[in-house]
This record gives structure tokens, sequence and C-alpha cells, in this order.
């Protein structure tokens, strides 16, 4: 007989790691099934983002900036370090450690909530059956009263620059160069090509990071973004807007990469290459002829807003469905399933997602741009304060960036909130809140900022949508 399951997870990600333990936290009978084998050779838990995503790069944007600060900074502060080294082996080395620490403990979590872990890859049948192979041994049948397809996203190929992992490499690949490869292109002004040029760029690489789009971060607030791309040009990254790579050919040690933009063909080597052009859903051998479930015109699984696929009991999250391709996303929606699953009232606020580039100065938003409200026709105002009047922010040596709101003129209502500067990805939570909360700018304005505080500049947006604002100079509204 086939072992039945209350919850069984596809995928052990964000998503599904979540979605399994909140199960299991609900009394239900939980099984996770992944198929992942890190690069030590071990099974492993935590998806995309803990393994090749968001934690590695994460650790390596620190390092990096540890390393180019004391190349850069530290006298600005008096302190000399002599003759600078870099240890490549020990900084990836640290990376990977941090990466087991992270990927261990969810393991340790699934014992604790008695969640199966099954190792191996799952289908979804019909009738909510799930074929599961494991990494060794026989396919078997899994029946269950509820699956969650947690499948997540590989990078998006393009047969422009063919993926080796050597010379030609994805994000996973670029966060194992053995060597700072002394040229390095990156294909895509995304998130993730902005990250991980910025660690290279840090530690040595000369990056030229080459965009068919010619705005740069289009989602991003136009103000934001502009700024944002003067400091990150100021750092070195050479951006090249409206450059559609158009092919490459690899020779020995270097790739020619040829792109056309307004002026017309170009061509340009590097030592690496890296594709950033993004991701897409990862539904290979997830669905059975039979499953039922529906995709939509982009191949995402098509669910509604509490992640119900076409097929009752089958519910489908994270990278694999519509909306930010975003780790915190899949998290909350991982949750809601779960509790929707328990029948509980539930729901995640997909108005007040926040967007994090982990670039130095961050960049960070919520809700919605300048350009969103002013294309809605709503009157708005909008406050905009700079870092450059922040006293920590100085103390700091972080003076690049500003906070800025965007308000509804009749309601007075937080629409969106948006950052460059230090510690945005912590500050933007502030918007989130305001946004969860439906908070007028006025609460915002009226509240005590502790000082000094990077905080501070939030206040002080917050009271410049009023012409309030007391550390910039701001030309008063005619009454
Ligand atoms: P995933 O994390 O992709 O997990 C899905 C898992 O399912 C995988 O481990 C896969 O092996 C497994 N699987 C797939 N099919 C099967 C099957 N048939 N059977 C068994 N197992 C299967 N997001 C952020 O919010 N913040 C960041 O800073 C950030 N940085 C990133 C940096 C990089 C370089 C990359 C690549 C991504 C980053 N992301 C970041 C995005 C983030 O990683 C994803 O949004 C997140 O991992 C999605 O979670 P998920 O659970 O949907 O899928
Ligand atoms: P994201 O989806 O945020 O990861 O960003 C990926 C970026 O890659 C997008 O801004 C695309 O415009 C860009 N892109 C896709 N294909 C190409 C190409 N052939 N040449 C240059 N940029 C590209």
């Amino acid at each position: 007989m086939s072992e039945k399951y209350d919850v069984i997870v596809i995928g052990g990600g964000p998503g599904g790691y979540v979605a399994a333990i909140r199960a299991a936290q609900l009394g239900y009978k939980t099984a996770c099934i992944e198929k992942r084998i890190n690069k030590q050779g071990d099974p492993a838990l935590g998806g995309t983002c803990l393994n090749v995503g968001c934690i590695p790069s994460k650790a390596l944007l620190d390092s990096s900036w540890k390393y180019h600060e004391a190349e850069e900074a530290f006298s600005d502060h008096g302190i000399g370090v002599g003759k600078l080294n870099l240890d490549l082996d020990t900084m990836l080395q640290r990376k990977d450690k941090i990466v087991l620490q992270l990927t261990g403990g969810i393991a340790q979590l699934f014992k604790a909530n008695k969640v199966d872990w099954l190792q191996g890859t799952g289908q979804l049948k019909a009738n909510k059956q799930v074929a599961f192979k494991p990494l060794e041994g026989d396919e078997q049948t899994l029946e269950a009263e509820n699956v969650v397809l947690a499948a997540g996203s590989v990078p998006i190929d393009i047969p422009v620059a063919e993926v080796d992992q050597q010379i030609i490499v994805d994000s996973t690949g670029a966060l194992e160069f053995a060597s700072v490869p002394k040229k390095l292109g990156v294909i895509g002004a995304g998130v993730i090509g902005l990250e991980l040029g910025s660690v290279w760029a840090r530690l040595g690489s000369q990056v030229t990071v080459l965009e068919a789009v010619d705005t740069f971060l289009p989602a991003v607030d136009q103000q934001i973004a502009k700024e944002a791309m003067k400091q990150f040009t100021k750092q070195g990254l050479d951006i090249h807007l409206g450059a559609r790579v158009t092919g490459s050919k690899k020779n020995k040690n270097s790739v020619r990469v040829t792109y056309t933009d307004g002026d017309g063909e170009h061509e340009e080597t590097f030592d690496r290459l890296i594709v950033a052009v993004g991701r897409r859903p990862y539904t290979e051998g997830l669905l059975s002829q039979d499953a039922g479930v529906t995709l939509d015109e982009r191949n995402f699984i098509y669910v509604d807003n509490q992640c119900r696929t076409d097929v009752p009991g089958v519910y489908a999250i994270g990278d694999l469905v519509r909306g930010p391709a975003l780790a915190h996303k899949a998290i909350e929606e991982g949750v809601m399933v779960a509790e929707v699953i328990a029948g509980e009232h539930t729901q995640v606020n997909y108005d007040a997602v926040p967007g994090v580039i982990y670039t130095h100065p961050e960049v960070a938003w919520v809700g919605k741009t300048e350009e969103e409200v002013k294309e809605s026709g709503e009157p708005y105002k909008t406050g905009v304060v700079p870092f450059a009047a922040n006293g920590r922010a100085l103390a700091a040596g972080e003076s690049a960036g500003m906070v800025k709101f965007v308000v509804d003129e009749k309601s007075d209502r937080v629409l969106g909130m948006h950052v460059l500067g230090p510690q945005a990805s912590e500050l933007v939570q502030q918007g989130v809140i305001s946004l969860e909360f439906g908070a007028s700018i006025e609460d915002l304005q009226l509240m005590v900022f502790g000082h000094p505080s990077l905080s501070e500049t939030v206040h002080e947006a917050a009271l410049a949508t009023d012409y309030k604002a007391i550390h910039v100079a701001q030309r008063r509204r005619k009454k």
C-alpha cells in the first residue's frame, strides 16, 4: 500500500520548507520531497536561496565590501592596514560554511517538527498522488490530502551566451570563481547581475554590465534608480543600457561578446562572463500529463490569491507562481497555504512585498513608485531627503542616497517608500509596516525617532512631504 500523508510538499526551498514546517505545526502528517545535492555531494534543503542564491551571494557581498572598505575607506578613519591581501579561498570557504550551517539547521527543524524529508524527486500525478523517485532505490507512489508545489526557478539560458560554468557562468558559477577575473562581463542589469557584478568589482575585476533595456531598473522609482546608477558607475561598474548581447565566441580562457546598441555593433573580450538575464519557473518533470494543473502563458503555475491551483487540494507557491521571485514572498506563501489547508483566515498582502538590491548603497522599496502613481492620475505628494543630512550616516561615512515617500494627497496615506542608502533593506521595513497598517504620512511625522539614527532620514522624508523637514532647505508651498 502506498504511504499516505496529510500534506506533501515538493521542493524544499524557502517556500517549501516553510510550508512543511507550518503544516507540521498545525498537526498535519507532512513530507517534503527535495532532490538537491549540494556542492559537497550531500542531499540539502534550503533550495536556491540558501544554497546558491540569497545567502551565499550576501556572504560574498559582505566579505567583498569589507575588503573594499579596507582598501578605500579605512584610511579616512585614520586606520592603516599596510599591504592588503586577498585570500579568495578563505572568502569562498566562509560562504560555504554559512550555507552548510543554515541548510543543516533546516534539517534539524524538520526533525524537531517531525517533517519527513524525502530525498529525491517528486512528480504530481492525478488525484493528488505523488510519484517519488528516491535518490537511491525504486519509485514509490505516495498519496496526500494536500499537495504543495514549491519547485522554484532556474536561471534563463540564452542561446547567444551558452553557460559552461567555466568561462560563461550563471549566478551559481559566479559564486565560485577560483580567482578574480581581470575583465568581467555581466549580461543583465537586474538584481542578480548588479549584486554579483558588485562582488567581483570590489575584489578588483573591471566589470562591464550589458543591459538590453534603455531604462535602468525599470521597476524601481526612477529618481532612486538614476541616483543608484550614478553611485554604481562611481564604484567602477561600467553599465551600458540599450545594449543587447547578440553573440559570444569562447577562446581558451576568454570570451568575445558581440552586442548592439544605438551606435551599432560592438565587440568586447572578457575573461569571464556572467549571464544574469532572469529566472524561469522550474516545471520540468514536476507534473505528469494528467496532473490537471494549469500553467499560464509564461509557464508559471496558475494560482489564485491564496495559491490554489485549478486542482482542489493542490497549491503552488514561490518562484513557480506569479509575482516577484523573492524568498520572503515564497516564505509567506508557504505559511499561507498551510493555514489555508487548516481552514484559517490568512493572506499575503501582495501590495506590501518589499524589494531589495543588496548593492552598496542598497536599494529597497515597497509600494508604488512615483511613476505608477503619476500614471494613475490621482493627486500625490512626495518627500525626498538625502542621507547627506543625517549625522549617523555621515559618522559612518555612508551618506550617499536618500529616502523618498510617495503619498496620496487626498487621504494622506503612504503609497510607497523608496530608499537608496545604508541599511536600506532594514529601513524599508518601516514602509512595509506603514503600508500594512494603512498609515497616513502624518502618523510617521508625529513619531519620535532615536537620534542619531539612519531612521531619522525616514522621519525627515515623511516631514518633507508637507514641507516640514528641518535638516534640508525646502521651498515652502504657497498657501
Ligand atoms: P527554490 O528556492 O528555487 O527551491 C525549490 C527547490 O525545489 C529546489 O531546491 C529544487 O531542487 C527543488 N525541486 C525542484 N523540482 C523538484 C522535484 N520535482 N522534486 C523534488 N525537488 C524539486 N531572493 C530574496 O528574497 N532575497 C535575496 O537576496 C535573493 N538573492 C538571490 C541571489 C541569487 C544569486 C539568486 C539566484 C536568487 C536570489 N533570490 C533572492 C531569489 C530567491 O532565491 C528565490 O526567490 C527563492 O529561492 C524562491 O524560493 P522557492 O521555495 O520558490 O524555490
Ligand atoms: P532580472 O529579470 O531582474 O534578473 O533582469 C534580467 C535583465 O537581463 C533584464 O533587465 C533584461 O532586459 C536583461 N537581458 C535579457 N536578455 C539580454 C541580452 N541578450 N542582452 C542584454 N541584456 C539582456
